[in-house]
């Protein structure tokens, strides 16, 4: 069995209070064709030796309420001109402060255009939150598409470039189109240890306060059935190793579907690498909390790890799914929107998505010092080709 850890026995998670409704939403997986190879000490704390490097994918979600039709997107990757962000964003690029390897085949909008899909059947963009892989390009977007930010957003980031020449965004990220701030203040919901508010007031789909990451960052819970969810939990963490092992679901005594020789896996292969000192802890902690360093992305470290704590509970829970922006297991799995424009992940229980997924992120940690994983990709790739990062960044 995949759950069973040897004299350990799962916490029981506290109930999520989810409220009931029958109304779902169509839930669609978008891969934004980003590709990056990050450094991992602004990110991942402790950085473990042969993970100091970690590999980054992003995923985008479609979200269509089955009832009414109304649609939106929930992130929308990087531009794919990326040295044409706002020139603070531009110099970490340049300075190589976290990024050591970037591609990316195309925008998000691009993706979906070329599917066939008409860009003005798109009610909204939700941010996640602001950051350069989750913004996209949204001049490509019609000025009918709404942007949806969380708390905040507008105090805190606004205006964006020129009118401030120091901000991490530029003004035609957001100008020229209706922004919608959601503040959470006047929520008297609270789904698990999250506030909530009803995006389409029909219970189909719920954006979640997680703050500690960046200003104003949400999650989204998508109802998928009336008794099942996908959590999108966008860069609540980076790394699904972040999440795992927890308390409600310690590391298993075998897992299958890993890329190691013996199958099933000798787990012992994996707790080496585990900061914790005890075989206890090794098995119900995560390996990596919120990095503290001088340049973490965390805004707030403490705080970040507090909503980790929370997503513990719905991970805990069988019919909830989490997946992470960030997470490169999902693409092993999941039907991807690219592919085929009608695939879709609400059958995800039934599929075993959540069970085929959840240990994956193993292959990405270190055996005995060296890396789980080659680069994703390595050095900076323009027009298909690796270019040197002064040229990436030649406007
Ligand atoms: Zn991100």
């Amino acid at each position: 069995m995949d759950n069973t850890a040897s004299g350990i026995t799962p916490m029981s998670p506290p109930p999520l209070a989810i409220p009931n409704s029958s109304k779902v939403a169509t839930l669609q997986a978008v891969d934004t064709t980003l590709q990056l190879y990050v450094r991992a000490e602004n990110f991942l704390n402790p950085v473990l030796p042969g993970h100091e490097m970690w590999n980054c994918t992003a995923m985008a979600f479609l979200i269509t309420n089955q009832d009414t039709g109304r649609k939106i997107l929930f992130d929308a990757g990087a531009r794919k001109d990326y040295w044409n962000y706002s020139p603070v964003t531009a110099e970490r690029f340049a300075k190589g402060v976290n990024v050591k390897g970037l591609k990316i085949d195309m925008g998000v909008d691009e993706v979906l255009s070329r599917s066939g899909m008409d860009l003005g059947g798109l009610e909204a963009v939700v941010w996640s939150h602001w950051h350069f892989d989750h913004i996209g390009d949204m001049s490509q977007f019609p000025s009918s598409v709404r942007l949806v930010v969380g708390p905040g957003f507008q105090e805190n980031l606004l205006p964006g470039y020129p009118s401030n020449p120091k901000s991490p965004l530029l003004e035609t990220d957001y100008g020229g189109r209706e922004m919608e701030e959601i503040s959470f203040s006047n929520e008297k919901r609270q789904i698990g240890q999250f506030r909530a508010h009803d995006f389409f007031g029909d219970g189909s789909f719920y954006l979640l306060d997680t703050p500690g990451h960046a200003i104003g960052h949400m999650c989204g819970l998508v109802r998928t059935t009336p008794s099942t969810f996908v959590l999108l939990g966008a860069d609540a963490c980076h790394f699904a190793g972040s999440l795992r092992p927890s308390p409600y679901i310690p590391l298993p005594d075998e897992v299958s579907g890993l890329a190691v020789s013996s199958s099933p896996c000798p787990c012992e292969l994996f707790m080496g690498c585990h900061p914790a000192p005890s075989l206890q802890e090794k098995r119900t902690q995560p390996y990596y909390t919120a990095s503290t360093a001088e340049k973490s992305v965390y805004v707030n470290p403490e705080i970040s790890n507090h909503s980790v704590r929370g997503l513990m509970e719905f991970d805990a829970h069988p019919d909830v799914f989490i997946c992470l922006a960030h997470d490169p297991s999902l693409f092993d799995v999941l039907p991807i929107f690219n592919q085929n424009p009608t695939a879709h992940i609400n059958n995800w229980k039934e599929q075993g998505y959540k069970e085929t997924t959840k240990w994956r992120f193993l292959n990405e940690l270190p055996r005995n010092g060296k890396a789980g994983r080659p680069p994703l990709v390595e050095g900076f790739w323009r027009d298909g080709k690796r270019v040197d990062v002064s040229m990436a960044m030649k406007r």
